[in-house]
């Protein structure tokens, strides 16, 4: 049988707070139930967002709660080599191309168009910058600041895999059939990172030989596009396990700007450690919180 290896992926943008402790949780105990190994990676690509404070803390805030990762913790910032790799793979199959789009240029074209579909995370890129001539792109390519999308129409008819019915497994909801044309052409690499979340996850994810991602359902759909990007650069499906989220008194997901308290916060509360993994882990939470749908 194969050993099973879990992650812990937080992204350093604040301390952990109790929905964070309950992923960590369920990846770490999912590891230990089945003599496997629960890795950390600190997803760090966003230059503007990250924080080296904000990383001290995650690993602190783990250890508290008694959830100690194994071998070395793994840096996103530190593996971007990685990522240019595979886009360039992308790129010589010719599935990608550059975007010079700015935010406020596609919101004005969704704006003039007489149909805008909404994908899983908002509106869907009209695919402005796929229609580019060759020349036009070559030309811009010198001298704009671009980021790189994936031309999902292309992909999807790319000879292999990806031209069959894509799908992958989760633990609660059993087979799905991905269809991750309801993105449009996402985003691989940034025009401020060299990636993007979609492409670190499912490159990292495969490098690191993860064998059950556990993370939270808000991550579910976009589940559809690391299947899409595994087939097209060879690499295995992981099983997928989405957890519900915690919620706060008002049905809110857990989440800073919505006043939910950091573990960080608990502890200098005096809470007890063992008690409140103890008690996340039972599904119990502190007055006002609950596990959405439970
Ligand atoms: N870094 C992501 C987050 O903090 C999680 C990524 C994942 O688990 O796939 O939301």
């Amino acid at each position: 049988m194969k050993n099973v290896v879990t992650r812990f992926a937080p992204s350093p943008t604040g301390r952990l707070h109790l929905g964070h402790a309950y992923s960590a949780l369920l990846a770490h105990d999912h590891a230990r139930a089945h003599d496997g190994i629960m890795l950390l990676r600190i997803e760090d690509i966003d230059p503007g967002r990250a924080r080296s404070a904000h990383i001290d803390g995650i690993i602190e805030d783990l250890l508290w709660l008694g959830i100690e990762p194994d071998g070395e913790i793994a840096y996103q910032s530190e593996r971007l080599a990685l990522y240019a790799e595979a886009l360039g793979r992308l790129k010589g199959l010719g599935l990608v191309y550059p975007c010079f789009c700015t935010r406020a240029g596609i919101a004005a074209e969704i704006a003039a168009s007489v149909s805008a579909p909404h994908g899983p995370d908002g509106l869907v890129y009209p695919g402005t910058c796929r229609r580019l001539s060759v020349e036009e792109r070559e030309r811009r390519l010198r001298d704009e600041p671009h980021a790189w999308r994936l031309d999902v129409g292309k992909a999807l008819e790319f000879p292999g895999e990806s031209r069959g019915a894509l799908s992958w497994h989760d633990s609660t909801a059993g087979e799905i059939i991905a269809h991750p044309e309801r993105f449009g052409d996402v985003v691989l690499a940034r025009k401020d990172a060299p990636t993007s979340y979609h492409l670190a996850v499912t490159v990292d994810d495969a490098a690191q030989g993860v064998t059950d991602v556990i993370r939270g359902t808000d991550l579910f759909a976009s589940t559809d596009i690391h299947r899409l990007l595994q087939a097209l650069l060879g690499l295995p499906t992981p099983h997928y396990h989405h957890h519900p989220l915690l919620t706060d008194g008002e049905g809110r997901r857990l989440a800073k700007r919505n006043g939910a308290p950091a573990i960080a916060d608990l502890r200098g509360a005096g809470a007890n450690p063992e008690e409140l993994a103890a008690n996340l882990r039972a599904g119990i939470l502190p007055a006002g919180y609950s596990v959405a749908g439970a």
